[in-house]
């Protein structure tokens, strides 16, 4: 699957110019499952979560997200694409 992830939350570790997402996988979360899961918990580790409803793309969340300069960056296993 060729997919172009599309991102405009600036602060991210993984956002590059034009608006682009260069990680190489992304978790994308219900605000409950975000707000109580670790930082290791992410895209490396999706298969093992069961899927749950958001109701609304307000109630949903990257999981992936890490700030700039943060010291998480490696904290989720996720790598930048190269
Ligand atoms: S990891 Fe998530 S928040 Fe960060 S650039 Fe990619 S899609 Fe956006």
């Amino acid at each position: 699957m060729n997919q172009h992830i599309h991102c405009i939350v600036s602060d991210c570790y993984y956002y590059a110019s034009g608006n682009k997402c260069t990680a190489n996988e992304i978790l994308v979360a219900t605000d409950n499952f975000g707000a109580v899961q670790p930082d290791q918990v992410d895209a490396t580790m999706a298969k093992q979560y069961n899927p749950q409803p958001a109701g609304s793309c307000m109630e949903t969340c990257c999981k992936t997200y890490v700030a700039k300069g943060s010291n998480k960056i490696t904290a989720d296993k996720v790598t930048k694409m190269s």
